[in-house]
């Protein structure tokens, strides 16, 4: 089994109550790539500039992560710069220059061609689609994008919605797409578009999966410190698909571990900086998150 992700792999510039991060290693790929790859090994499409240095690509070092697809071309990195307000649930966009994005014209390695799972990270529709078209028979397509792209090309994202198997985006961009205000009418015009499964994220409000098994609810890990909630969308994919690989099932039992397994990754991702605090996590920490999660949500049925 092998995932291959496609997305950015950029410079953040981030600012928080607690303090700001000046072009700090980002990308929906590079939070996915590092939290997938606790589970299974991992094929990066992306492009970078000149400017992206050995000391960002030494993240990914030691890790089971493929960087042939990874192009250098000449130009800047991809760069996003974000403010989040006082609660840290909302955050507005400042600057989005895709610079080597806008001309990027992905070409999959060989090798990645047969990889099993496949994640479009949150990146141009119609690149998105050219990837997809250079994997031979994936077992399951999943998908992240944002307003920027469902208000700013609606048609190409249809296009590809109608491939993918599971669609991850955050409450207020499941009501854009859809059209609908309530989340259940949303989910359900969003899964005729194609997705069989649905995952809706909601930051600190946790998560809701709709698929044809009905729908589950998890919450998000109760932290004392959240310190910078960039990159949780994609570490929660991360994890949520790395473990869906891993088992290599997609009955309801695992998509609900996965889904919990996402939100243990995410619920790292927050805090610190960039990917600091995913890239010194171990896995016994996973686990025992992961345990302390089952406890959050256990309880008994009436007697
Ligand atoms: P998340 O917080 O999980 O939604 O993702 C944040 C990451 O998405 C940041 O590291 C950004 O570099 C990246 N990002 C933001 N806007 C875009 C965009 N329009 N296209 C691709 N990546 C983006």
């Amino acid at each position: 089994m092998s995932i291959l992700v496609v997305g950015s792999v950029a410079y953040d510039t981030v600012e928080t109550p607690f303090g700001r991060a000046e072009r700090v290693l980002g990308g929906s790929a590079s939070f996915f790539a590092v939290a997938a790859s606790f589970f299974t090994p991992v094929n990066l499409v992306g492009v970078v500039g000149r400017d992206f240095g050995a000391q960002q690509l030494a993240a990914f070092d030691g890790r089971p992560i493929d960087l042939a697809g990874l192009e250098r071309r000449d130009g800047e990195t991809f760069h996003w710069q974000g403010r989040y307000a006082w609660d840290l649930n909302s955050r507005e966009t400042l600057r989005t220059d895709l610079n080597v994005f806008e001309t990027f014209d992905p070409r999959l390695p060989e090798a990645y061609r047969g990889s099993s799972h496949v994640f479009l990270g949150n990146i141009d529709p119609l690149l998105q689609r050219r990837v997809l078209d250079q994997v031979e028979r994936p077992r399951l397509v999943a998908c992240d994008t944002m307003n920027f792209w469902i208000s700013g090309k609606p048609a190409e994202l249809r296009e590809t919605l109608r491939h993918v198997d599971v669609l991850l985006v955050n409450d207020a961009e499941a009501r854009e797409l859809s059209g609908e205000w309530n989340v259940v009418k949303a989910a359900r015009a969003i899964r005729a578009m194609g997705p069989s499964t649905l995952v809706i994220k909601k930051g600190e409000h946790g998560v809701l999966m709709f698929s044809n098994e009905g729908s589950f609810a998890a919450p998000a890990y109760p932290l004392e410190d959240v310190f910078d909630p960039t990159g949780a969308g994609d570490t929660f994919g991360g994890g949520f698909l790395g473990y869906l690989a891993s088992r290599e099932r997609f009955d309801d039992e695992t998509l609900r571990r996965a889904v919990i397994m996402g939100s243990t990754l995410a619920s790292f991702c927050v805090e610190a900086f960039s990917l600091d605090r995913l890239l010194r996590l171990t896995r016994p920490e996973i686990d025992e998150r992961f345990r302390l999660f089952r406890r959050l949500t256990h309880f008994e049925p009436l007697s």
